[in-house]
């Protein structure tokens, strides 16, 4: 991690303030969200080259052909998890650059975060240590199995799109428990879910329109 957490111009508090209150107006209102947003530098997570569009609020490549999630995607998936009180644990499903999972941890007692890419969750990694966070636990797989060692979990956030829900992530919610996930074909049409899981099944509520890159099948280095 070579890059400074505190940041200057372009990373700067002041520009990490102003998109803050771009979320705000575009109707995020957990200010415990907002809060934690405006204190995690994204910078650190993409590459330096382009730390100058790092308070954009837009995805951006890390490599690998993924993308960081847009910030307002990270603050509305984040609200709607704990839109019910915060959850003891999450699963999430695509760590990708590990901003996800910093944002969540700051909020959440235990997170749980599996990666399909290895270079990308070492890198994610890195910078969760940087940042000092030190619940968050990380795992090489393919992220549609979920992780059933950890299971069951009351919040599970998947981050990149599946054609259709995979049914391990359905069985590893508890009973109470829900799970945002965008689901669509990977040019068409997708759509973000809040999924919740009751004693007699699963209720399943259609969101926004969204865009992810697609969940893919097995892992790589
Ligand atoms: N939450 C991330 C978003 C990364 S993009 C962030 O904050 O940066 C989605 C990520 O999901 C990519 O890194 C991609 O490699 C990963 N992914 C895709 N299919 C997967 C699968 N089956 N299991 C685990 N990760 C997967």
């Amino acid at each position: 991690m070579q890059q400074n957490i505190e940041g200057i111009g372009m990373t700067s508090q002041r520009t990490r303030d102003r998109l803050i209150e771009r979320l705000r107006q575009e109707g995020i209102g957990n200010e415990r969200v907002l809060e934690v947003m405006r204190t995690t530098p994204r910078h650190i997570f993409i590459d330096e080259a382009m730390s100058s569009r790092a308070y954009e609020d837009s995805s951006l490549p890390i490599g690998h052909g993924q993308t960081i999630s847009q910030p307002y995607i990270v603050a509305r998936m984040t609200e709607i998890l704990l839109k019910n009180g915060i959850p003891d644990t999450v699963l999430e499903v695509g760590t990708g650059s590990g901003y996800q999972s910093a944002v969540l941890a700051r909020l959440i007692p235990r997170v749980y975060t599996v990666e399909r890419i290895s270079a990308l969750l070492q890198r994610a990694r890195q910078c969760h240590q940087a940042l000092k966070l030190h619940n968050i636990y990380t795992k090489h797989s393919d992220g549609s199995w979920g992780w059933p060692e950890k299971a069951p979990y009351p919040a599970i956030m998947v981050t990149a799109a599946p054609e259709q829900v995979p049914p391990s992530l359905l069985e590893q919610l508890t009973i109470g428990g829900r799970m945002v996930i965008p689901v669509g074909s990977v040019n068409g049409h997708q759509v973000l879910k809040l999924i919740t899981r009751s004693d007699t099944g699963y209720d399943e509520k259609v969101l926004d329109a969204v865009r992810f890159v697609p969940l893919l099948d097995g892992s790589v280095r």
